[in-house]
């Protein structure tokens, strides 16, 4: 069933409040946006708490983020949500908070991405981490463009978080999700840390989807998830210690080393 405008403005609005209550966002934080169709995407304004919005409040814009309908300001993190459009045609919906655990880990430079829950490594693969950028800038979706393909949700460092999918709830729900799994995560922490699935489970997870009829795109590849085989430090013949890193954790970690000689 397609929905009209109408039920549109409603449901950003219904996420607005969500997203506030739960905590996701202060003050006039956060941006929710649904593609209405090719050249038109229904934004909320800047400068408005995503709490207490009237459907009026709304706005309009083109795909290059210029204003078309609507009395209020557009936000300057609208690039971040029209980026996300270009690179996914299958996207019509983008939620972007700062979930307060989800945004720990991001400003610890932490992605979510080991192999510790059935329910998120079936329905998200991993949550990646992008570089930080300066908000409403090139700079902001310039880390994210090589994950956006691959994922549907994704950390950005020293800021929150974006999540998208076919309608406002699925993008709504995979944010529920990323917070959620950040709690679960920084708990196991707490707790002495967590046991980190092996390879072989997160195989069997990462199979089961076809049978869920969960349509992902990030799973399988090198790191995504981090199962138990992957984190583990082990000692060599030399009886030197080795530990295993991804393909992307070495040129991250070359990348640092490489800065701080600068
Ligand atoms: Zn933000």
């Amino acid at each position: 069933m397609v929905k009209t405008e109408r039920e549109h403005r409603l449901d950003i609005v219904e996420v607005g409040k969500l997203v506030y209550q739960k905590g996701w966002v202060a003050a006039n934080d956060g941006n929710i946006t649904i593609r209405l169709d090719g050249e038109r995407i229904l934004a909320t304004p800047t400068g408005v708490s995503k709490g207490m919005m009237h459907p009026d409040d709304l706005i309009i814009m083109d795909n290059e983020g210029r204003k078309l309908e609507g009395r209020k300001e557009g936000t300057s993190e609208i690039l971040m949500h029209l980026t996300v459009y270009k690179m996914r045609p299958d996207v019509r919906s983008v939620v972007h908070a700062h979930p307060p655990v989800a945004t720990g880990f991001a400003a610890t430079g932490r992605s979510l991405s080991q192999a510790l829950l059935p329910e998120v490594i079936i329905g998200l693969g991993c949550v990646p981490l992008a570089g930080y950028g300066l908000p409403g800038t090139s700079a902001l979706t310039e880390p994210m463009l090589p994950l956006i393909p691959k994922y549907d949700a994704i950390l950005m460092a020293n800021h929150g978080a974006v999540c998208y999918g076919e309608d406002v709830w699925k993008a709504f729900f995979r944010m529920e999700t990323v917070e959620h799994f950040a709690r679960i995560n920084l708990v196991a922490e707490l707790l002495g840390g967590p046991n980190v699935l092996p390879r072989e489970e997160v195989n069997k997870l990462l199979d089961s989807r076809t049978r869920y009829g969960v349509k992902s795109r990030s799973g399988g590849e090198p790191g995504c998830p981090v199962a138990a085989e992957d984190t583990g430090a082990t000692a060599g013949s030399d009886g030197k210690e080795r530990f295993w890193v991804t393909r992307e954790e070495l040129i991250a970690l070359v990348d640092e080393a490489l800065r701080a000689r600068k």
